[in-house]
């Protein structure tokens, strides 16, 4: 839960909010201008944090990102008001409004510095530490357990705009994690809101993929919908598609089998930017054989990356393996595939979603549906034009983990257009 909480942080720093913040102005020099956002400012166990920002007059330098330059700085910053010490836990950087560069961590693994006197993080510390604002503080414990209930904590508590939002992210993120991940993510969203949903579903005869939309009501899209997945990639219309902006530098942290698919969870911080949107990579999962299909073309196996973004909206990055040469990313996990549904287990090997994807990232875009139930559909599909390579070992541990294939049949495009 804890995890969800600060991704979904990210995501409300994202979308702005400029109307709903109260942005306050700490400092201007020539050169930057320091606003701290008076509505952000929360208590989170023994630690006090808010948003800033910091406009710049000239471009900045990232050493990260050496072809990017940014005027816009978005900050989360943690305070340890007792011990006068400072943490950053998120970075957003912005070129005259475009995003281009995010790294995130979490709180209780960031490093936290005594702040240079007079420093912006200094000001910031002694503006949110002063005086403990009964007022804040009354709001925070208001708020937190509002945010535990919905899974959407929203710093701007004000922002009424979001009562809208949370319903639609919470059925959204609920369809991900009881299709992906039942025995952990699903489990506790759904003690949260208070509700028992463990319904069977399977890969073969009668619970599966024919019969999906009749084995609940809440499954009813997998029959009805219009524009599921997977599809064959075939009669694709020439777009010119933005390149892909995508980091992908923080490394896996467990593994899962969920009893449906050989599943990898990320550390926070690995994000996807499509149409403005910041989407946060959450975990792949393993399919065998694929579920999309090229030019009628079936592959041993598809690896679904799954990022979701502020509203819950889904995109997926697909990337298909043919048989060859074993892939080294893939040798990592091998190891700890289990043949039953287990807890996560940490993953003994450093691995970045880089090594599971293609350097070339063109693609295919549609737009469908999760492959499994609830097959809720408005998902961003992006499949990786070029493919990989995985053994025939790798693709073996990863089929012999299930009794049968657990790839869905490819559904009709009805009219839809993909892209490329
Ligand atoms: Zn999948």
């Amino acid at each position: 839960m804890r995890r969800l909480i600060t991704a979904w942080l990210v995501y409300f720093s994202i979308i702005g909010s400029s109307q709903a913040a109260a942005w306050v102005k700490l400092n201007e020099q020539n050169t930057e201008k320091l606003m701290l956002d008076k509505q952000s400012i929360l208590q989170k166990d023994k630690l006090k944090r808010a948003w800033v920002k910091i406009e710049y007059k000239a471009p900045q330098n990232n050493p990260e990102t050496i072809d990017k330059t940014y005027n816009l700085s978005k900050l989360l910053w943690f305070f340890d008001c007792p011990a006068q010490k400072v943490a950053t836990t998120q970075v957003f950087q912005y070129l005259d409004n475009e995003l281009v560069y995010t790294a995130a961590i979490e709180a209780k693994s960031a490093e936290f510095i005594d702040p240079v006197p007079e420093s912006h993080v200094d000001i910031a510390m002694r503006y949110v530490c002063k005086a403990d604002q009964s007022v804040t503080a009354a709001k925070a414990i208001k708020a937190e357990p509002e945010t535990v209930k919905l899974n959407t904590p929203n710093p701007n508590t004000e922002k009424s705009g979001t009562e809208k939002t949370a319903p639609a992210a919470v059925a959204e993120k609920k369809a991900e994690a009881v299709a992906k991940n039942p025995a952990s993510n699903a489990a506790k969203l759904d003690k949260a809101k208070g509700d028992n949903h463990s319904l069977h579903w399977s890969y073969q005869a009668k619970t599966g993929p024919d019969n999906w939309g009749k084995l609940a009501t809440e499954f009813a899209t997998c029959a009805s919908g219009r524009n599921q997945s997977p599809i064959n990639i075939d009669g694709t219309t020439h777009a010119s598609l933005k390149p892909l902006k995508s980091i992908q530098k923080f490394p896996a942290k467990d593994i899962v089998n969920n009893g449906h698919a050989i599943q990898v969870n990320f550390k926070e911080g690995n994000m996807l930017v499509l149409d403005s949107a910041a989407y946060q990579m959450e975990q792949v999962h393993f399919h065998t054989p694929s579920e999309n299909t090229i030019h009628g073309k079936i592959f041993p196996l598809e690896a679904h990356f799954v990022h979701v973004d502020a509203k819950g909206n889904l995109t997926v990055i697909a990337v298909l393996y043919a048989e060859g040469k074993a892939n080294l990313g893939l040798t990592k996990i091998l190891g700890q595939i289990s043949k039953t549904p287990t807890e996560p287990v940490p993953l003994k090997n450093r691995l970045t979603a880089r090594e599971l994807i293609p350097d070339n990232l063109g693609y295919y875009r549609y737009s469908g549906s999760l492959t499994t139930p609830p097959c809720t559909e408005g998902v961003r599909w992006l499949v990786m034009k070029n493919t990989m390579t995985a053994s025939r070992e790798q693709i073996k541990a990863f089929s012999e983990a299930f009794e049968s294939d657990n790839n869905r049949p490819i559904q009709a495009l009805n009219g839809r257009i993909i892209v490329e």
